[in-house]
């Protein structure tokens, strides 16, 4: 049987071009987005301005699957973890942080990470497999609708960070085209702003954001020193400090923004004296923003997280020293906050139980 490819792997550009060469309109390609991303109905058979036989044609040729939702927690703090199932019954993880007056999803863009962090959670599941375009877009899709069926018809998912599971410039391509569509006003038409790439310094990758969408860009840094960068990150050995700035001069950054620095904060790691000002050597005070993240310790996990008046003394000297500088206060700790947590526990549960008492057994999570 023929594969039929999924209608949310195209821009609309490529749709317009695959259209035409199978013999229809280029404005058909508008029709569909406008069904799929402004009605958000996915149906074919209610698409009643597309022509009967283009509807065949996209039935014969043509599909829309979602990841499907296999488990959902609540935090206290609003925080919406989300397991979802992909069609190869691989599992992803997607978040949904509330902030005022945004609700920010937190998306992955592969099956695993091959970055190996060691304070990660994921990086101890190797990579399994990029993610399409289809199945990142997806995400945002998915619990788009999600939130309407189970929460409120008007709930909006406003930001879109590429911090779940994956080093999303691994998967350059397929992540640069679900940005286009996540941009696109004919698809879900969010601002350049409110769209975040956080990297762990892929540098061959960095030097091709020219011809990336212009989106922020956060650098996970976590350390000033190479030694102690290397330890965290293996990727340090190969793309070292000296390396990963060079790269980030190359980024295209439009007036007035600045990329984002993560520094998670680790105790008796990198929350010393010699670290802050490693860190003020290092950074440009003009272009650059450091989000702290306290350590979120899990179940094995070698780290330890900081004490509260370190964090506190090292946020308030980077500002003393005309740094802007915040602290992102930990979401869901009470849902299995660390990232991979959920899939691991849910795979572990998925090899020995019986179908019928999966569900059971995640709802203990
Ligand atoms: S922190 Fe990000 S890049 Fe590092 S292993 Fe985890 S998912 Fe991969």
């Amino acid at each position: 049987m023929q594969m039929k490819n999924n209608l949310l792997d195209y821009t609309m550009e490529e749709l317009q071009d695959v259209l035409v060469a199978e013999g229809y309109s280029k404005f058909s390609a508008k029709q569909i987005f406008d069904w799929i991303y402004k009605k958000k109905d996915l149906n074919f058979d209610n698409w009643s301005n597309i022509s009967k036989k283009l509807k065949v044609h996209l039935d014969e040729f043509y599909e829309i699957t979602l990841p499907e939702v296999v488990w959902s927690g609540l935090s206290k703090d609003g925080t919406r973890k989300f397991l979802l199932k992909l069609s190869d019954n691989e599992t992803i993880e997607s978040v949904l942080i509330p902030a005022r007056d945004r609700l920010t999803q937190c998306v992955s863009s592969q099956v695993g990470c091959a970055i190996g962090c060691t304070f990660c959670h994921t990086g101890t599941q190797g990579l399994k497999r990029n993610l399409t375009p289809a199945e990142i877009t997806g995400q945002y899709l998915k619990l788009t609708l999600w939130l309407a069926e189970n929460v409120h018809v008007e709930e909006r998912i406003t930001n879109i960070v590429y911090m779940g599971q994956g080093e999303p410039l691994h998967n350059f391509n397929n992540v640069k085209k679900a940005t286009i569509n996540f941009l696109d006003d004919h698809a879900f038409g969010l601002g350049q702003r409110r769209i975040t790439l956080s990297t762990s310094g892929l540098v061959p990758k960095i030097k091709m954001l020219h011809d990336f969408p212009p989106i922020n860009i956060a650098i996970s840094l976590h350390s000033s020193n190479n030694d102690t960068r290397t330890e965290l990150m293996p990727i340090n050995k190969a793309y070292d400090l000296e390396r990963l700035f060079e790269a980030i001069k190359t980024i295209p950054l439009k007036a007035h923004r600045r990329i984002t620095y993560e520094y998670l904060l680790i105790d008796g790691v990198n929350d010393q004296q010699s670290d802050l000002d490693g860190l003020c050597e290092l950074l440009n005070r003009r272009e650059s923003k450091i989000n702290i993240i306290p350590f979120n310790e899990y179940p094995g996990s070698e780290y330890k997280k900081p004490k509260k008046d370190v964090t506190i003394w090292f946020m308030n000297e980077l500002n003393r020293r005309g740094y802007t500088c915040t602290v992102r206060q930990a979401k869901g700790d009470d849902i299995l906050a660390a990232c991979g947590q959920l899939k691991t526990e849910y795979d572990k549960i998925n090899l020995w139980k019986p179908e019928e008492e999966k569900s059971e057994r995640l709802r203990l999570f």
